[in-house]
């Protein structure tokens, strides 16, 4: 250990999230990176060079996740993973995915020049097309990692652009020769990711860090409520089943409900009406509804209540309703030990911190299956993400970053 402890030096920090922005940059201020894409080769050939040069180990695996590790001083021991990814949506900003990366390697970094051993190996993972916008699915590295394969079908998926997946991984491993290519999938101590909230909570509250408790569960429910078409003129209530009506009732009861649940969330974000004149009753109602919470049964509760609820008004509308699960998500917690070892290096970093639950996904939800993993997050301008106007204080994202040095130096000895 040398005599002076490691730092986190903001200004090289700072230089480096606006040399990777550059990347890809739009007019607007954003950034348009795609999974895959040439611009997202160009960044993880930037970082591999970065790790040479400073004698770390680069490698990559099959889903072109790609690897920066600092030896430890005990080679048996299983790595501290620190990780986030490099790709953005196609009107993305700065930071969502980039500040965890160039943190985390700012942390291996302040490591490097302060002299300082570690037991374990820390290792910096940027993980494959986290987004999802270019192919699906998204968290598609961090989900092969954490298999120990890539699921045989992704590979023939087409983008939008009508690259193939199989060919544009091929190509972004080709396009770094000098990475070893390793098995997937890896044992791990612990893992840490550092991201901006992406919501409101951290800026309204004024704090600058956010020690991430688990990520809420995502159930999606498409819902058919079936009544029958009349003229909008001539038909009085009393003879109508109208499948509106029965919808509004649901939702606005729905509504009331979920609404006393601070954890709760419901969106209905599709309705469409069928066959869609102006003056008939529809036959038919479709919407679609986003449940969201971060406990498992409170989700499977309100999944009850959803039918209960769709039940009762279509049969007060003289309709039926049907409802049939489309995508299903389950909650995460991370670990307790982490979630108060991030708590806890906050404070040593001397930034003022609270608990909460992520709103997203993010690779951490998949490492959570192999090891204890943990969140950091940061506040962003105006909780805006997924948007070229996406903007972190840089105050904000050098706090990050010494919470992430200070967790890592905890979680790696
Ligand atoms: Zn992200």
């Amino acid at each position: 250990m040398s005599a002076a402890p490691p730092r986190i030096d903001a200004d090289r920090l700072l230089k480096r999230l606006d040399a990777f922005a550059a990347v890809g940059a739009t007019p607007r201020g954003g950034v348009d990176r795609q999974a895959l894409t040439v611009g997202d080769r160009e960044v993880r050939a930037m970082l591999a060079g970065l790790g040479v040069a400073r004698g770390f180990t680069v490698e990559q695996d099959a889903a072109a996740n790609l690897f920066l590790r600092r030896s430890g001083t005990d080679g048996a021991l299983p790595p501290l993973l620190l990780g986030s990814h490099l790709d953005t949506q196609p009107t993305g900003g700065r930071f969502d995915g980039a500040l965890g990366v160039l943190a985390g390697f700012e942390v291996l970094e302040a490591l490097e020049d302060a002299g300082v051993a570690t037991r374990r190996a820390v290792e910096l993972a940027v993980w494959t097309n986290e987004e999802g916008s270019r192919f699906l699915p998204g968290c598609l590295g961090s989900q092969a990692f954490a298999a120990g394969a890539l699921s045989p079908e992704w590979a023939g998926r087409h983008g939008p652009d009508g690259a193939r997946l199989g060919d544009e991984l091929a190509a972004t491993l080709d396009a770094l020769p000098g990475a070893a290519l390793r098995p997937l999938g890896r044992p791990i101590s612990a893992y840490l990711e550092l991201h901006i909230e992406q919501g409101p909570v951290l800026e309204r509250e004024g704090l600058a860090i956010g020690a991430v408790t688990g990520i809420q569960g995502t159930r999606w429910l498409e819902v058919t409520i079936t009544g029958a078409a009349a003229h909008a003129g001539t038909t009085p209530p009393a003879y109508r089943r109208d499948p509106m009506v029965a919808a509004a009732a649901a939702l606005h009861r729905l509504a009331g409900v979920m609404a006393r649940d601070g954890l709760a969330r419901l969106t209905v974000g599709r309705i469409r009406a069928e066959p869609g004149s102006i003056n008939a009753v529809p036959e038919r109602v479709v919407l679609t509804l986003d449940l969201r919470h971060p406990d498992a049964e409170a989700l499977d509760a309100i999944e009850r209540m959803v039918r209960e609820e769709l039940g009762q008004a279509a049969t007060e509308a003289r309709c039926e309703a049907s409802a049939t699960v489309v995508f299903d998500m389950a909650p995460v917690a991370f670990d307790a030990a982490m979630v108060a070892l991030v708590e806890a290096s906050a404070a040593v970093a001397g930034h003022a911190s609270r608990r909460l639950v992520s709103g997203a996904f993010h690779d951490a939800l998949f490492l959570a299956r192999l090891a204890p993993a943990a969140m950091i997050f940061v506040p962003c301008r105006d909780g805006i993400s997924h948007n070229e106007a996406e903007f972190v204080e840089p105050r904000f994202a050098v706090a990050g970053a010494e919470t992430l040095l200070e967790a890592t130096l905890r979680a790696a000895v």
